[in-house]
This record gives structure tokens, C-alpha cells and sequence, in this order.
């Protein structure tokens, strides 16, 4: 390991000498980055074009109109408020200069002397973007809310609609992907249909509406043990959604979608499928990568063309030092983001950087009311005690009190009423055309 190029003679008392570390991206990665480096005399400054750091793992439910979107985010400001060597900049990065240090934002050029690079991954439609219109993914809060609009719209098109085939065609949704986003995805549209809309409509009879969980794999929830699949499976089918394995969408249209072996009639289509490397990753040169152009970076997280610009959280491609995958997870992306933090200090000490090692922490998924699957190690549970730790976990990881509170009197409110609160629908109903 060659040692990064700096002048370390800084003083802490002039902050225009500290040694600048930019930070790209307020996600898990940025922000574990972030706070990590607060101790230490450095001048840093963090960049998203957002002005929130999101909680992701909650996205399904502003999606499925559990939540609202101010409940799982938190101003980035805010967060960093009490911090004063870190100044935030909401503002988009367009291009790097690795050569000259520096990275290009939309409306200005910074200079840095260490970069952290965390800006994450988009979602991917294995070169289909064309299917995006139809079926749009689930990343941010802007997707989180159309896809609320597309969910509840449908049921307000079917309640319009004077003929029976289309308002089946507006009460047939689709999941696209059977990972955990997908099972979320599908679990609560279903209870939604069944219980929460069912004596709210005149017209139509929302338990008929169908789910539909696409999964091209052979089961769902790869990343979990298989027990864990087929449990999901079961639970899914007796909340009435139809699961379908191994069976590869071959295209998306605004009619539905079409499987190796069959179509499905529909009018709303949720995308919860694959992902892609942040786009403006491709600017930093000549690196390896993988399919969806995740970065293959160095052990210790140093991008390999590169001496003072590290790669953290899902925009990182890397097996640790143990030989162990390093999954796209919230806690990989924290832990990838306080290593690269500690690399900085280690190497403004003059003291080599260290490989980075993945500590798992286990794997979670909802289905639905009542039922989740939970694994760490070589326990699994499934069911109630499995949803109880979901919530309980994700609570405290969520960022900030209010929305903790807010969260749980929401949850606790739509376990008891099967109420969902946040059912409003702020932009017009789609047309068929909209996809
Ligand atoms: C729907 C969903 C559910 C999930 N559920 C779970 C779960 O249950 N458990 C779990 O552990 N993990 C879950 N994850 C994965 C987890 O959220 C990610 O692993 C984690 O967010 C990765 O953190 P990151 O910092 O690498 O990227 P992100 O959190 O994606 O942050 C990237 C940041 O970069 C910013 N950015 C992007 N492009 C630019 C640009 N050009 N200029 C400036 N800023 C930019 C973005 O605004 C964002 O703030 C889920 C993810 C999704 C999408």
C-alpha cells in the first residue's frame, strides 16, 4: 500500500490548513463517514443532491401508504448541526478529476485532499430502461410517493371504471423482483386490498383485487436460507398473492407485463428487480467492475486508480478480507463508511491503512402484518418474534426521535384500526398512457 499523497503539516487552529475530505453522498456510507471524522482536524465537506438523509429500508411503506415520507427522512443539516468541521452543500456531482483532486458539482468545482465516494445505486432494469416508465422502481422518497400514487390511483381508476375488465385490469398489481423489497412490496399491497380499502369503495370489491410477486430465480428471498424462502412463500400465498418462480419478465409494457410463459394483464407495475451503479460513477476512470458497475475496489477501500479517494457503501464492489461478499445492506454501507473515515486518520497519523473487515449482523424481511423472516448467524426465525425484532430494529436505527415517535404511534395505530394513514394521492390519476 502506497501511502496517500499529503502535506500533513496542518494546523487545527488555521481550519483553511486542515486537510480537506469530501464526502459524496448523505446515505449510510456518507453519513457513517461523516460522524466518524468529527473528532478529528479535518475540514470536511459532505455533498448530496438531496437535503435528507433517507432510511430506505422503510421506502416500501411510504410506497404502500403506511408511512409519510417525512417519517423516514432527516435533514442532513440537522443531523450535522452540532458537528463544526462539516459544512453540508446540497448540490449534484457531475464529474471527477482524480489527476488534479478534484470532484465537479453542478454549480461548483471543490478541491479535496481525501474524497469519500458514496453516492450508491439506481435502480436497474438489465438494460431495459424503456420498462422504467412502466414499472418504476423504489430508491428514493420521489419514487416512494408515485409509487403511492400509481398504488392507491389504481384503486380510485377501478372504482371509475364502468367496465368489469377494467377495473380487474386496475385491480391486478404487479412486483417485479422477489427479493425483500418485492416480498414488502407485495405483502402490504395485499393487506392493503383486503383489509384497508376493503369498506371504504361503493363500486368495487378491493379483496378481489390480485398481487401478482414475479421472481426469475427459482425462489424468493435469495439471500436468505432456504427455509426462509419457502416460509415467505407460504405466507405470501395465504395472504392471496400469487407467486411466480423462475419465470424471467421478458417485457414491460403499459398493457402489463410478459413472463417467459405467460402475461399478465395490469395496470400498475412495481419494479423491485435489480440494481446499477450510480451513473456518475462511470467518470472515475478505468476500474474495474462488476455487471452493474459497482466499483471493485481495494481491500481497504481505496479505489484502485486512485490514492486518496475511497468507495463505500453499495457503490462498492468487494469481498473482505475473509473471502466474505459484502452485500448491499445498510449496516455493510455504515460499517464501509466509518472504515474509510478511519482510514483517512490513519493515514494523516502516517500510519498504513487496514483492510476492511465486513462484521454480518444478520438479515430481516417483512412480509406483512404479524410475519417476518429474520436470520443472524446460524439462527433463523420466522413469524412473530421475527416481526417484533424487525420493528424493534428498525426503530432504532431509524434517524431521529420524532420520527421514532411518529413511526411507532403510526404502526401501533394501523395494527389496531388496520388503518393506513397516509392514503393521499396529491398529483393527478394516471392515464394508461403514464405507464
Ligand atoms: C427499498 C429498499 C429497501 C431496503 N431495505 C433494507 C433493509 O431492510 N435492510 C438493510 O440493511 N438494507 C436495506 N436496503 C439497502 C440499504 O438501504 C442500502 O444498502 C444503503 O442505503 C446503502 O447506503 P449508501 O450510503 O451506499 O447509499 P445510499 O443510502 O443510496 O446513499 C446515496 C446518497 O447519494 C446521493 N446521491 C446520489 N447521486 C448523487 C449525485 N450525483 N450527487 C450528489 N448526491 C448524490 C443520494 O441522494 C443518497 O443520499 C434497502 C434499500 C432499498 C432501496
Amino acid at each position: 500500500m502506497s501511502p496517500l499523497h499529503l502535506n500533513k503539516q496542518t494546523s487545527s487552529k488555521n481550519p483553511s490548513n486542515l486537510p480537506h475530505v469530501v464526502i459524496l453522498g448523505g446515505g449510510f456510507a456518507g453519513l457513517a463517514a461523516g460522524k466518524a471524522l468529527a473528532k478529528y482536524p479535518v475540514k470536511i465537506t459532505l455533498v448530496d443532491k438531496e437535503n435528507h438523509h433517507l432510511f430506505q429500508p422503510l421506502l416500501y411503506q411510504v410506497a404502500t401508504a403506511g408511512l409519510s415520507a417525512a417519517d423516514i427522512a432527516q435533514p442532513l443539516r440537522h443531523i450535522f448541526s452540532g458537528q463544526s468541521n462539516l459544512t453540508t452543500l446540497m448540490d449534484e456531482v457531475v464529474d471527477f478529476d482524480l489527476d488534479a483532486s478534484k470532484v465537479h458539482l453542478r454549480s461548483q468545482s471543490l478541491s479535496y485532499d481525501y474524497m469519500v465516494v458514496a453516492l450508491g445505486v439506481t435502480t436497474g432494469y438489465f438494460g431495459n430502461q424503456q420498462w422504467a416508465r412502466f414499472a418504476p422502481g423504489l430508491k428514493t422518497l420521489d419514487e416512494a410517493t408515485e409509487l403511492r400514487r400509481r398504488v392507491l390511483s389504481a384503486f380510485e381508476r377501478a372504482e371509475l371504471a364502468n367496465d368489469p375488465d377494467e377495473a380487474a385490469l386496475w385491480l391486478t398489481f404487479v412486483v417485479v423482483g422477489g427479493g425483500p423489497t418485492g416480498v414488502e412490496l407485495a405483502g402490504a399491497i395485499a393487506e392493503l386490498a383486503q383489509h384497508v380499502m376493503a369498506k371504504d369503495f361503493r363500486h368495487i370489491d378491493s379483496t378481489k383485487a390480485e398481487v401478482h410477486l414475479i421472481e426469475a430465480s427459482p425462489r424468493l428471498l435469495n439471500n436468505f436460507p432456504e427455509g426462509q424462502s419457502s416460509y415467505a412463500h407460504k405466507r405470501l400465498t395465504k395472504m392471496g398473492v400469487k407467486v411466480h418462480l423462475g419465470e424471467p419478465v421478458t417485457s414491460v409494457s403499459a398493457e402489463g407485463v410478459t413472463l417467459s410463459q405467460s402475461t399478465i394483464s395490469s395496470g400498475t407495475i412495481l419494479w423491485a428487480a435489480g440494481v446499477e451503479a450510480n451513473s456518475v460513477a462511470n467518470k472515475l476512470g478505468q476500474v474495474p467492475r462488476d455487471r452493474a458497475g459497482r466499483l471493485e475496489v481495494n481491500p481497504d477501500l481505496v479505489l484502485p486508480n486512485s490514492e486518496n479517494v475511497f468507495i463505500a457503501g453499495d457503490l462498492a464492489k468487494m469481498s473482505d478480507l475473509k473471502g466474505k461478499q459484502v452485500p448491499c445492506l445498510a449496516p455493510a454501507a455504515t460499517q464501509m463508511g466509518r472504515h474509510a473515515a478511519k482510514q483517512i486518520a490513519r493515514d494523516l497519523a502516517g500510519r498504513p491503512l487496514q483492510p476492511f473487515i465486513y462484521f454480518d449482523k444478520g438479515n430481516m424481511a417483512t412480509i406483512g402484518r404479524s410475519s417476518a423472516v429474520a436470520n443472524y448467524r446460524k439462527i433463523s426465525i420466522n413469524g412473530y418474534f421475527a416481526w417484533v425484532a424487525w420493528l424493534g430494529v428498525h426503530l432504532v436505527f431509524l434517524m431521529g426521535m420524532r420520527n421514532r415517535i411518529s413511526v411507532f404511534l403510526n404502526w401501533v395505530w394501523s395494527y389496531l384500526a388496520w388503518r393506513q394513514g397516509a392514503r393521499i394521492i396529491t398529483k393527478k390519476l394516471p392515464g394508461r398512457s403514464d405507464g
